[in-house]
């Protein structure tokens, strides 16, 4: 629900009181010029869904707009969520996370969303970019504290190549090939898999970030033998699209 009318945003605060938690941000920080995390604070006790790592939450940013984005990190007992915002620049989900200050208090909608961690496949492997990093950081804390294996690979646009390293993410990075998306990971992709020994069966995926993008790997994982039961997929973005 990208958009709706303001009534029915106001009206959906009382009739899914269940999904709506009160936090309050407490930090922020400017970790590249156009990356920024954020830790809010509240009370999470009454959420209907736990929540799973890879899922996704939603905050009302307008009057009549919502946005999605992907905690990094989410402890709900000790009342914690922080989420790693790519901000593009280009609507106003990006403008109301430049102007977010610490003190404010908002509401925070979820946990939800079609992606979870499947803690029965041994070897987990995530697919994004920019926005798909506070989720690879979420997936890769559970993989180590279920001692499975997690790799994952970030298609970047050349000035952010470096961002992975500085969050301290173990991640490979090709360069975004805006004419042919996914053109890079496949190529790298296909030299990873080639040489692949953990079992193909115990291999979940995750691939999320931009939708032509995502269609390109999977088509590509299909290609080579794995199942689309396998493939977890979440379109974060699309040209042209607004609020997915
Ligand atoms: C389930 C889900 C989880 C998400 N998790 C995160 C997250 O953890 N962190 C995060 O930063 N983002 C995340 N996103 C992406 C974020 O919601 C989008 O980037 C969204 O477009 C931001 O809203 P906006 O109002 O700034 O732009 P919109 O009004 O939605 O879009 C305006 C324009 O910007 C373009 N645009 C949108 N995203 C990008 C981009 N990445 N690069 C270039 N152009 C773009 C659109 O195509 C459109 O033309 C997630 C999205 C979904 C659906």
């Amino acid at each position: 629900m990208p958009k709706v009318p303001k009534w029915m945003a106001d009206a959906m605060q009382s009739l899914f009181s269940g999904m709506y938690h009160p936090v309050q941000v407490t930090a922020t920080e400017e970790l590249e010029e156009r990356l920024r995390r954020v830790r809010f604070e509240g009370d999470f006790s009454g959420s209907k869904r736990a929540f799973v790592p890879g899922n996704v939450i939603e905050f009302r940013v307008s009057d009549t707009e919502f946005r999605h984005y992907t905690p990094s990190y989410f402890d709900p007992k000790a009342g914690v969520c922080e989420v790693l915002f790519y901000l593009h620049g280009k609507g106003p989900g990006s403008k109301w996370v430049a102007d977010l200050k610490v003190g404010e208090t908002l509401n925070l909608l979820g946990p939800g969303g079609k992606i979870g961690y499947n803690a029965s496949s041994q070897n987990h492997i995530a697919f994004g970019d920019e926005t798909s990093l506070g989720s690879f950081a979420c997936i890769e804390a559970e993989a180590k504290q279920q001692r499975h294996s997690f790799y994952s690979i970030a298609e970047l646009d050349k000035e952010n190549k470096h961002w992975p390293k500085a969050l301290q993410l173990e991640t490979t990075v090709v360069e975004k090939d805006k004419e042919m998306k996914a053109i890079e990971t496949i190529r790298y992709l296909d030299g990873y898999l080639a040489n692949y020994s953990r079992e193909k069966a115990s291999t979940t995926f995750y691939l999320t970030g931009n939708a032509k993008s995502i269609s390109g790997v999977k088509k590509f994982l299909i290609s080579r033998g794995f199942e689309s039961k396998q493939i977890r997929t979440e379109p974060y973005w699309s040209e042209g699209k607004t609020g997915l």
